[in-house]
Order: C-alpha cells, then structure tokens, then sequence
C-alpha cells in the first residue's frame, strides 16, 4: 500500500471511453473512501500508507490513532540497529522518543522488560524491550490518562536530563573523589559528600583533624547503611563510630547548651538560626522603611535648607512634601469665569 492510486490526467481521460472512465473512477472513489475511512493511514516518517493496526492508538487524536508514526518507525526510533538488522534496546533512544510523543516513562518498568528480555521469560516475548514496553503503556490501566510529566526516571537518567543538576552533581561527585577516592561507586560518593558536608555545616572544621573526624564519621555512616543493607552485624562500625564521635568531641550527652555553642563559629550558629528560626517578616506597617529616608530629607535637612534660604535637592523635596499639607485660599480667576455657563443654564437676567 506504498502508493495509492493516481487520479487519470486530462490526456488518458480524453483516450477512454466513458465507460472506462466510471470504472476508474469507481476505482479512485475505493480509495479515497478508504482514507476517508482511515483504513489507510500516512506515517509521516516512512512515507508509507498503511492500514489502522500499523499504528499504536492514541487518546490525543480525534482518530484515535497516534499519527505521529507508524509502529515499525516507532519502535526503530526507540532502537538501535545491529549489522544484521536486529533492533537493540536503546534506553535513551526510547526516553527520547517517549518525551516527543508525551508517553509516561516508568524506568522500573522498562528495565523489568529489559530484564524479562535477557532471562528469555515470557512466551510471546516481542523482539524489543522498548516494543513490549510501548504495548504495555498502551494497554495497561495503571498508564491511562499519564503522560510525559509523570515519568519516573532512575538518577542517572535523570541526571542526563536536567542539564542543572548536573553540574551540581558532577561537582559534589568530584569533590567526593578527592576526598573519599575512587573506590566507591557514584552513589556512595553522593552519600559521603552529602554526608561530610551536613557535618562541616553544623560543626566548625578549620582544622585537619577535623577533616579527618568527619571524614571517617562520614565513611563509617556509610559503612554502617551497606552492613545494615545486607543484615550483618553493626556492632563493630557502631563502637568506631562513637569512638570517632568522642576524638571530635561530638558526642550528644556533651552537648549542653554552653559546649553547643562553643563547638560551633559564629557563621554556623548564625547559618543554624537562619535555617531552624529564621527572622519572622517584618510587619506590613514597618515594611517600607525606605520611607524614612524621605522623611529626614524633608523635615529635617529640607527644613533646615528652606530655613537657612538654601535653594538645593531637599528644599525642593521639602517644598513638594509641604504642598500636600498647604492650603491656598480661593481666588477669583476671570479665565474660569463661568458667568456664561450659568447663564446657558439658568437664563440671563436679560431673557425676563
Ligand atoms: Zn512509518
């Protein structure tokens, strides 16, 4: 169905009959009522027409076919391509052509099929993970009505998709190296940086073995997550780590209220302030304090100006303020007369 039939030019239509004529007709008429019908259906992107199954559904059109492309050219914009042919999941492909056409991206799901895929489960498993998971997003219950915006991608997806927060991370992650080394993986690192610097910004840290306590606090917390991950025993890490606690003075009972403050700089104490009982906003009436300023220019330096017969910036300020408080007595002003208008209304005297 590559090709749709060519309406006859004005040269054949001269040559036929005319009954040769209805009969091409009737064959055109077949086809236009198809399109008409949407039995055949343009995919944008390979040019072809095709019939309605070719294509995934869509709650967006008023068809109900997504038009966007056909299912072939989906699923090879979601896919990588092998030298004999073979689609290869692409996960980043598939997210890609997952945010254009505004489908939900759930990535624990797309890696259970991934996963589903690599294990062989499943009798009618489809050649692609990223097929499988597009007839999912369409079929399934818990997919309808989501979109793009209720995506649910893991870290380092999102990571490659939030240019901002890259950086950010890229910097804590470098950071994290020089500090703790290199034989973490990216999400330890996070963790002990994140961790170390949660302890620089509540105690003072000017001194190396300072760096070295909350480094190893920062080491010994992890250590402690990972152990209690796989169920082991945390005695050990929890003797260290209170040991470590006393070397840097730390410990909670030593924390009254003198030591607490003493153990801190005045920029941390002030940074904890501010971050558990910031200043209250200021009262609406208060607010405007710049106001003042206009105030002591006026009645004070405009004042004294006006006073000593100075003619500067705050007489003139002073001389604007007061003529809001001034009051002129009426005068007589012949250009308003409105002697006329008075008359137009009520009549002259002469009219009696
Ligand atoms: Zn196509």
């Amino acid at each position: 169905m590559a090709n749709l039939r060519q309406a006859k030019t004005d040269d054949e239509i001269k040559k036929l009959t005319v009954n040769s004529v209805k009969s091409a007709y009737h064959e055109l008429a077949l086809d236009y009522n198809h399109l008409l019908n949407l039995d055949y259906v343009y995919c944008p992107h390979c040019g072809k027409w095709k019939t309605v199954k070719a294509f995934y559904s869509s709650t967006e059109t008023a068809s109900g076919i997504e038009h966007f492309a056909c299912k072939e050219c989906l699923i090879d914009m979601c896919t990588d391509k092998d030298k004999d042919g073979n689609r290869i999941d692409n996960k980043q492909k598939t997210i890609n052509t997952f945010r254009r056409l505004d489908w939900v991206f759930i990535d624990s799901d797309y890696e259970s099929q991934i996963n589903t895929l690599a294990e062989g489960v499943g009798e009618k498993n489809r050649a692609t993970a990223a097929q499988q998971y597009i007839v999912m997003v369409k079929s399934l219950p818990q997919y309808k009505n989501k979109h793009w915006c209720d995506s649910e991608l893991s870290v380092e997806d999102d990571i490659e998709n939030n240019s901002e927060d890259v950086k950010i991370v890229q910097k804590t992650l470098r950071a994290a190296k020089k500090r703790f080394g290199t034989d973490y993986n990216n999400e330890e690192l996070m963790f002990l940086e994140n961790e170390y610097q949660d302890w620089i910004s509540r105690y003072d840290c000017s001194q190396k073995a300072q760096e070295e306590t909350f480094q190893n606090l920062s080491i010994l917390k992890l250590m402690k997550r990972n152990a209690i991950k796989k169920g082991a025993s945390t005695k050990d890490l929890d003797y260290s780590y209170q040991q470590w606690l006393d070397t840097g003075n730390l410990k909670p009972k030593q924390n009254t209220l003198d030591t607490f403050s003493d153990a801190q700089t005045m920029g941390t104490l002030i940074q904890k302030y501010e971050e558990t009982r910031p200043l209250p906003d200021i009262d609406p009436e208060l607010a405007d304090v710049d106001k003042i300023g206009t105030y002591i220019d006026a009645f004070y330096r405009g004042h004294a100006s006006k006073m000593l017969g100075l003619k500067n910036r705050f007489s003139n300020i002073y001389e604007r303020v007061m003529a809001k408080y001034t009051v002129n007595p009426p005068s007589y002003d012949e250009e308003s007369d409105s002697e006329i208008l008075f008359d137009k209304i009520f009549g002259s005297k002469d009219d009696e």
